[in-house]
């Protein structure tokens, strides 16, 4: 494919496919492969791949997905995604999964995990602690044990053992499928015109139900196609969207706030594909440690991740200088503890340092758009007449 928009079609055909037909068919092709559903936010899938496994990521139904029977399980004062994720198992959207990966962000998350278990989805289920203690003889020994126990119970299923070299070649992999993502962002951020966000969206999301393999090879195509010019720049502002980390906004909410009258030029949705910054050492004989060793040093912010001597508040400023950014837009899901816990921390060093934000709650399956787009239109012609 050589042509952006087809590209972005075919990208956003496989984000949304429920049925995860690209996974069931790679598993079919090998008696040894497995595959493993992991939610948000961020996991490590080069030990999957490495293990001759595939690692899906499970977002949510978003707005293709009608909630029914998600609902009695779940409180009515809690988000939305894990609702539609129960609906998706009970409909038996995983039946091809062998194992499931829930990384530790929340109690909803820890609560989604033991329900998994009592319904019996899938060969095993992983309730991933991830360290809060950055120290590597502490945090980083408890993270490698953790990660070890997802490559046994793989072990227990295919057989396969995750050597060194093998391990590294997988590592290689996701260091260019994020390499590749941050160069179609830096690109992106310098031409917002080229490429819509919500275009941009659907191409990163693709990348979490496919090879990586062949992830890698649209992405070296989405750079190619973008660094041509491609369209002309607009009286925009530029934005930067915190606090979709989790739950995914709808891509329609996506369009919005473009629509409105703003650039996003850089934002928080999909972040697990970005977690690590830079590479991971691919050249050591341990890459588990090398692993572990990039999450304790390497990641982004977030907040889901305790970061006294690396407070957040100063890393978003950072962001903001960098991106040359107008505005931030606080985009949380409703009810999302962590994001809701952070933004006024976020938003009083917005205050301080003079930098103008808006906020407000969405929903996967929000399906109304006005109110947003009067609020975000607002905001837009406030900076623009009067910044
Ligand atoms: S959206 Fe927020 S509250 Fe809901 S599962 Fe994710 S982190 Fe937890």
């Amino acid at each position: 494919m050589d042509n952006l928009k087809e590209i972005v079609a075919r990208c956003e055909e496989l984000a949304f496919d429920l049925s995860f037909t690209r996974a069931r068919e790679w598993k079919s092709q090998g008696k040894d492969r497995v595959v493993v559903g992991h939610m948000p936010i961020y996991f490590p899938r080069e030990i999957i791949h490495a293990a001759n496994g595939l690692a899906v990521g499970i977002l949510g139904g978003g707005d293709k997905k009608l909630i029914i029977k998600g609902d009695a399980y779940y409180q009515s004062y809690i988000c939305h995604m894990p609702r539609s994720i129960i609906e998706l198992a009970l409909d038996r959207h995983f039946e091809d999964f062998d194992g499931f990966i829930f990384p530790s962000i929340c109690d909803v998350i820890r609560n989604l995990s033991g329900m998994f278990q009592i319904l019996g989805q899938g060969k095993f289920v992983k309730y991933l602690d991830f360290p809060q203690n950055f120290k590597s003889h502490v945090g980083g020994t408890f993270y490698r044990y953790e990660l070890q126990t997802v490559l046994d119970e793989i072990f227990k299923l295919n057989g396969v053992a995750v050597t060194a070299e093998r391990l590294n070649h997988s590592i290689g992999l996701f260091n260019l499928n994020r390499s590749l993502i941050t160069q179609i962002y830096d690109l992106r951020q310098q031409f917002p015109w080229r490429m819509t966000a919500a275009d941009l969206y659907h191409v990163v999301r693709a990348g979490y139900v496919i090879p990586v393999e062949e992830h890698n090879e649209i992405l070296s195509s989405v750079l190619q196609l973008l660094s041509k010019e491609n369209g002309a720049p607009m009286d925009k502002i530029r934005v930067l969207v915190m606090g979709a980390f989790c739950e995914q906004p709808p891509a329609g909410l996506i369009r919005t706030i473009e629509l409105a009258g703003c650039y996003i030029v850089e934002d928080d949705f999909l972040l697990g594909a970005r977690w690590i910054q830079g590479d991971v050492d691919t050249s050591t004989d341990d890459p588990l440690n090398a692993i572990t060793e990039a999450y304790l040093v390497k990641s982004t912010f977030s907040s889901s991740v305790y970061d006294v001597g690396n407070p957040k508040e100063a890393r978003l400023l950072k962001l903001i200088h960098e991106r040359k950014v107008d505005g931030v837009i606080f985009a949380a899901p409703s009810f999302c503890d962590p994001a809701l816990l952070d933004h006024p921390i976020l938003q009083k060093e917005c205050n301080d340092k003079q930098i103008r934000f808006i906020s407000f709650l969405y929903s996967e399956n929000t399906g109304q758009f006005k109110v947003i787009k009067e609020q975000v239109g607002t905001f837009s012609d406030s900076i623009k007449l009067w910044d």
